[in-house]
């Protein structure tokens, strides 16, 4: 079941794009069945599970961070994580940078944006992202690298409304690019898409797209 699932999602995606399973709150089995059908790029949200995770399962994988980051919980992510999509405040990125340094390795990160109409999600706006970037405090940062942004679209069968997010976003990412990171190749990635709205979010500029569902099935929350 995993590997088809995987098998027909992938033919729908351009090699310029990458697919992050998302296996939150799944069994190691079914990610190392996804593993054994040649996947290697996972995501998570959940600092304590991802770390679990991680000891369980081969060292080859790649472990993409996409859930909402406590300070508190980085320690357990940052000796492995690939990205973490999920930057969404300056004491945040602070606070990675400096477990990054105990750990002597550089970070990569993505900045998340808040695109949709829901409060509830997280993310920043411009302006907040212009205020870090040109803060004394990210200068001195040594042990992060922005490389891209993230963001989540409004939960909506409205494809108008979500594309309307997706190339807000892809508005976000070119500004910040010329404003900020021209020259900079490391900032490249548009992580937006999951598996009811990602045909939409390729069209509009993703080079990440966060799929759990269609992969692993329905999740049951239950705690
Ligand atoms: C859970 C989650 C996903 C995957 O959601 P699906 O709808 O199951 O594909 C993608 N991104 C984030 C940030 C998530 O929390």
């Amino acid at each position: 079941m995993i590997k088809e699932n995987l098998e027909r999602i992938k033919a729908t995606i351009p090699e310029h794009v990458t697919l992050v399973a998302v296996s939150k709150t799944k069994p190691i089995s079914d990610i190392q069945e996804a593993y054994d059908a040649g996947h290697r790029t996972f995501g998570e949200n959940y600092p304590q599970e991802l770390r679990d995770k991680h000891e369980a399962l081969p060292k080859d994988i790649q472990w993409h961070f996409i859930g909402h980051l406590q300070t508190n919980k980085i320690k357990y992510i940052i000796p492995f994580v690939t990205l973490i999509h999920s930057i969404d405040s300056a004491n945040l990125l602070e606070a990675v940078n400096k477990e990054a340094k105990k750990h002597e390795r550089v970070a990569d990160c993505l900045l998340q944006f808040h695109i949709a109409q829901e409060e509830t999600k997280f993310g920043l706006d411009l302006e907040e992202a212009r205020q870090l970037l040109e803060s004394d405090t990210f200068k001195n940062m040594e042990n992060i690298r922005i490389c891209g942004v993230m963001g989540m679209a409004t939960f909506t069968d409205d494809e108008v409304e979500v594309r309307k997010e997706f190339k807000h976003l892809k508005a976000i990412f070119d500004t910040l690019k010329q404003d900020y990171f021209a020259g900079q190749p490391q900032f490249k990635e548009i992580s937006m898409g999951m598996s009811e709205d990602y045909p939409i979010a390729i069209e509009e500029g993703a080079t990440l797209v966060r799929i759990g569902s269609k992969i692993f099935g329905p999740r049951h929350y239950n705690v």
